[in-house]
């Protein structure tokens, strides 16, 4: 099958927007119709070359949704005319980490997802006779993609397909670790008011926190977090290195949880360091530059306070993402005011540089 699609050839190229042909899903595979799908910076990441999971050329993209279009053998989860969002992080139910019961972690197919290929070592994706990488196992800049069964949660056909392609990565891994975290009448911080952040605090409003403080460099991101629940606003680059004294002051000593959103690692000290000194929780969720180390204070931890990180929220991808897409439905979590642009895929490059300037807090392909 014929598709349009973005490709990305090799590290720091423009994406090329041209026709590749999709082949069939195989066992246990299903051909997915992408209708819209969000512009992330871990797709940055495979464009810049700073991402060592990537095999180019690749089809980058992981933030999608869209409807089924066909099946492969043994697929008995999924039928045709499905709408699903795509998961980067699949859930076989059957690996020792999905029975667990302790994590949503499932790598049962992380080997040959990072090599850019299907489970079984091949690539769907060819244009004249190259073959095409996946990415993350997704590859959602393609109106036509296919993905494992595994890899599918099921969507309820009456939520709109653009605005809930974000809870594929964006939405739901900051509102899952405020849901995870946050207890009602709760003191938290949020490092860095992005994508991510700006969803970690409309979590802790509906998890019940009783003050939200957020921490940017951009004071111009303070409206749209006030308008999804930040109650105090501290502005990085004026307060000066006193940011750990004014969230302790701000919470009568520390704050309960506090959402580490930036990746940059003195970022995750201060985040620490302002947590509530016998229980305070430290939850990173920005993701570091390759290969750099942390340094903490162990008294800090011997004395209580916590460190953990949290991947897609916590979330299980296809029995948990459901529930999600009902908060939203029900109006519980907001999606389309963290659309900042709606784009056809020929304008992908533009949203990436948009992305690269800090001009858009979310751009979103629409194939329709
Ligand atoms: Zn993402
Ligand atoms: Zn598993």
């Amino acid at each position: 099958m014929e598709s349009r699609a973005a490709i990305c050839m090799g590290p720091n190229q423009p994406l090329i927007i041209d026709s590749v042909s999709v082949d069939p899903p195989k066992d246990g595979e299903v051909l997915i119709e992408i209708a819209a799908t969000g512009l992330c910076h871990t797709d940055l990441t495979a464009l810049d070359g700073s991402n060592a999971t990537c095999v180019y050329p690749l089809i980058p993209g992981h933030e999608g949704a869209g409807r089924v279009v066909e099946i492969g053998r043994g697929v008995a989860g999924l039928a045709v005319g499905d709408h699903v969002i795509p998961l980067y992080g699949p859930e076989c139910g059957d690996c020792r980490m999905c029975r667990s019961g302790r994590t949503n972690l499932c790598w049962s197919i992380k080997a040959t997802r990072d090599k850019g290929v299907m489970p079984d070592g091949t690539p769907r994706f060819h244009r004249g006779s190259e073959k095409l990488h996946h990415f993350m196992g997704t590859s959602t800049f393609s109106r036509y993609t296919v993905l494992p069964e595994i890899a599918l949660a099921k969507a309820r056909k009456d939520a709109p397909l653009h605005h809930i392609c974000l809870l594929g990565c964006g939405v739901t891994t900051g509102v899952g670790a405020a849901l995870d975290d946050v207890k009602p009448g709760d003191t938290v911080a949020v490092f860095g008011l992005g994508g991510i952040g700006i969803n970690v605090i409309q979590g802790a409003r509906l998890a019940g926190a009783s003050r939200i403080i957020g921490i940017d460099l951009h004071a111009h991101r303070r409206e749209l977090a006030t308008a999804f629940g930040m109650t105090d606003f501290l502005e990085a680059g004026k307060e000066r290195g006193h940011i750990v004294q004014a969230i302790r002051d701000l919470t009568h000593g520390g704050a309960d949880v506090a959402f580490e959103c930036t990746g940059l690692i003195a970022v995750m000290r201060q985040a620490f360091d302002c947590c509530a000194p016998a229980w305070g929780c430290c939850v990173l969720l920005g993701v570091e530059p390759a290969g750099a180390e942390l340094s903490l204070p162990p008294v800090g931890v011997r004395y209580g306070r916590k460190i953990k990180g949290s991947y897609f929220g916590g979330v299980k991808g296809r029995s948990g993402l459901g529930s999600f897409i009902d908060l939203y439905m029900d109006g519980k979590i907001a999606i389309a005011p963290l659309i900042s642009h709606e784009l056809g895929l020929d304008d992908i490059n533009r949203g990436f540089e948009m992305m690269k300037r800090g001009e858009a807090l979310r751009s979103v392909i629409r194939f329709e």
